[in-house]
C-alpha cells in the first residue's frame, strides 16, 4: 500500500526539463569562476541528468559579497517593512504551489524518492513551512523592560546578518525551505549550498526567489562540494552557519566556525530508538515501525533505526515486520504504487550493503532482504534483521538505508539505559496504551523529539533538533526563528521616570 492517495495528484513530468544549472548570485545566473562543472546523476539508473556549475572559493566569495551588500544599511532589504518580507515569502510559496508537480518531479528525478512522496510529502511541507515563517516576519519583536533607574530599556530583534546554509541530499527541497523561511522572515541574507548529489530543485527555487521579487543578493544559491561548504564556514563575512548533514562534517564545521565565532546550528545524524510495548495495537505498531525506518529509503536523520520490542510480542512482531518489508514495492519512483526508490548514490549504496554484511557476520538474524535490488541504479532490498545485539555495528552506526534492526527487551530500566546508550539523541518513539508507562519513557529518553503511538510526525510549529551529538539548536516553530535573530539591548537615559 502506498502511503499517499493517488486521486488528486497530477501526473508527474517523467522527463522534466532542466532549466537552471548555474550559480545564482545577485539574482543573476553565472558560470563558475574557474570553469568547473559537475554532473548530477539519476540514482534510478546512474545516468547523468545535467552538468551543473561548481562553486569554488572565488564563487563563494562572490556570493558572500552579494549577500553582504544586500544586508548593508539603507539597502532595499534592510529598509523593507517586515510585513513585506512576509509577503515575499508567501509569494515564493505561491510560486512553488504553482509549479508543484514540476518541482516534485524534478526532486524525484534527482533524488530518487517516489513522486507521490515528493508531491504530497516534500513539496506540500515546503509550501506550508514557508507560509508559517511568512507569518512570523512581522511578529518577531522585542520587549520593553522595567529596568532600574531613569532609563527606557528595550530589546530589538535584529537579523544575524549573512547566513551560510549547507544542506544534504535526503530532503533537498524541504531542507532548503527549513533554512530559507526563518532566515528571511528574520531579515537575514544568505548563501545556500545544496548537496552535490541533488542541486537541481534548489536551483529552480532560486529562480522563483527572483520571480517573487526578492531584492538582488538576499538569496544566493551555489551548488558545489564540501570545499565550497568549507569556504562558507571559513568566510569572515558570514555571521552564521546552519548545517544539516553528517555528524562528522558537523564536528568539522563547529571547529572551523570557532575561528570567527560564527553562530552555528547543526542538525546531524541519529540512531533513534523506537520502543514497542506488548500492550500496543500490534498491526498498527508494526506498520508505524516499518514506516519509521523505511520512509524515504531509510534516508532520514530521525529514522527509527533501533526498534526495541518487548519480549512478550517479540517473535510475532519480527514475523509481521519481515512480511511487511518483503511486501514493500521497490522500483521506478515515478510509478504511483512504488514505495521505495533507489538510494542516493553509489557511495551510499556500497556503505549500506557493507553494513548489511557486518550484520550477517556478527550474528544478527536476517529475516528478509540483505542484498541489492535489481541490476541498475542504487536499489537495496528492504532488509530486516532480528536478534540484534546492542554492540553490533548495525545497532550503533547510522545506516541511512532500508535496514530495520529489531532488538528485544524485557525490563523498563534496562530498556531506557540501552535506548540512551548512543552518542546520538535526535528522535525516539514509544508505542503503548499505558499513559504512565508512556510518560516514564518520554521523560527518560534523551532525544529532541519523542513521538507517542506514531512516528515521523512533523509540524512547522513544533521544534526539531538533537540532544547530544545529533546537533545544536532547533528548527521550526518559534525556536527556529530565534536561531536567526540577534537580540540588541537598548538603554536610553530619560529625564523623568514614572511607573
Ligand atoms: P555530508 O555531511 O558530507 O554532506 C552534507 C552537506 O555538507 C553537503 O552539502 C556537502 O557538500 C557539505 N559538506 C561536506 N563536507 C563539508 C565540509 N567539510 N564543510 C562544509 N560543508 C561540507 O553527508 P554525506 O557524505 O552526503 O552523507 C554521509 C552520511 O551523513 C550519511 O550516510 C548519513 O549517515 C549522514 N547524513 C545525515 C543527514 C541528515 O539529515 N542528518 C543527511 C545526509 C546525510
Amino acid at each position: 500500500k502506498a502511503k499517499f492517495a493517488t486521486a488528486a495528484a497530477p501526473a508527474p513530468h517523467t522527463n522534466p526539463e532542466i532549466l537552471y544549472t548555474g550559480l545564482f548570485i545577485n539574482n543573476e545566473w553565472l558560470k563558475s569562476s574557474d570553469g568547473r562543472t559537475f554532473k548530477t546523476e539519476n540514482p534510478t539508473n546512474g545516468k547523468v541528468i545535467a552538468e551543473v556549475q561548481q562553486a569554488g572559493k572565488a564563487d563563494i566569495d562572490k556570493a558572500v559579497k552579494a549577500a553582504k551588500d544586500a544586508f548593508k544599511l539603507g539597502s532595499p532589504w534592510r529598509t523593507m517593512d517586515a510585513s513585506q518580507r512576509g509577503y515575499l515569502i508567501n509569494k515564493l510559496a505561491d510560486l512553488i504551489e504553482r509549479d508543484r508537480a514540476y518541482l516534485a518531479s524534478l526532486e524525484t528525478l534527482d533524488n530518487g524518492k517516489p513522486y507521490l512522496a515528493s508531491y504530497y510529502g516534500d513539496v506540500a511541507s515546503v509550501i506550508k513551512n514557508l507560509r508559517y515563517y511568512a507569518g512570523w516576519a512581522d511578529k518577531n519583536h522585542g520587549k520593553v523592560l522595567p529596568t532600574d533607574g531613569k532609563y527606557f530599556a528595550y530589546t530589538r530583534h535584529e537579523p544575524v546578518g549573512v547566513c551560510g546554509q549547507i544542506i544534504p541530499w535526503n530532503f533537498p527541497l524541504l531542507m532548503a525551505a527549513w533554512k530559507l523561511g526563518p532566515a528571511l522572515a528574520a531579515g537575514n541574507t544568505l548563501v545556500l549550498k545544496p548537496a552535490e548529489q541533488t542541486p537541481l530543485t534548489a536551483l529552480y527555487i532560486a529562480q522563483l526567489v527572483k520571480e517573487a521579487g526578492f531584492p538582488a543578493g538576499v538569496v544566493n544559491v551555489v551548488a558545489g562540494f564540501g570545499d565550497a561548504g568549507a569556504a562558507i564556514v571559513d568566510h569572515p563575512d558570514v555571521d552564521k552557519v546552519a548545517f544539516t548533514g553528517s555528524t562528522d562534517v558537523g564536528k568539522l564545521i563547529q571547529r572551523n566556525a570557532a575561528g570567527t565565532v560564527k553562530r552555528i546550528t547543526l542538525e546531524l545524524g541519529g540512531k533513534s530508538p523506537n520502543v514497542v510495548f506488548a500492550d500496543c495495537d500490534l498491526p498498527y505498531a508494526v506498520e508505524q515501525s516499518h514506516m519509521a525506518l523505511f520512509y524515504n529509503m531509510g534516508q532520514c536523520c530521525c529514522a527509527g533505526s533501533r526498534t526495541f520490542v518487548e519480549d512478550k510480542i517479540y517473535d510475532k512482531f519480527v514475523e509481521m515486520s519481515a512480511a511487511r518489508a518483503a511486501r514493500r514495492v521497490v522500483g521506478d519512483p515515478f510509478r504511483p504504487d512504488t514505495e521505495q526508490g533507489p538510494q542516493i548514490d553509489g557511495e551510499q549504496h556500497e556503505k549500506i550493503l557493507g553494513l548489511i554484511e557486518t550484520g550477517k557476520q556478527q550474528g544478527a538474524k536476517l529475516m528478509t532482504g540483505g542484498a541489492r535490488h535489481g541490476k541498475e541504479g542504487y536499489f537495496v532490498q528492504p532488509t530486516v534483521f532480528a536478534d540484534v545485539k546492542d554492540d553490533m555495528e548495525i545497532a550503533r552506526t547510522e545506516i541511512f538505508g532500508p535496514v530495520q534492526t529489531i532488538l528485544k527487551f524485557s525490563q523498563m530500566d534496562e530498556l531506557l539505559e540501552r535506548a540512551n546508550s548512543s552518542e546520538y539523541g535526535l528522535a525516539a518513539a514509544v508505542f503503548t496504551k499505558d499513559i504512565d508507562r508512556a510518560n516514564y519513557v518520554i521523560q527518560g529518553l534523551r532525544a529532541g523529539t519523542v513521538w507517542v503511538n506514531d512516528y515521523n510526525v512533523f509540524g512547522n510549529q513544533v521544534p526539531f533538533g538533537g540532544f547530544k551529538q545529533s546537533g545544536i539548536g532547533r528548527e521550526n516553530g518559534p525556536y527556529g526563528i530565534k536561531n536567526y535573530t540577534e537580540v540588541k539591548a537598548v538603554v536610553v537615559r530619560v529625564t523623568e521616570k514614572n511607573s
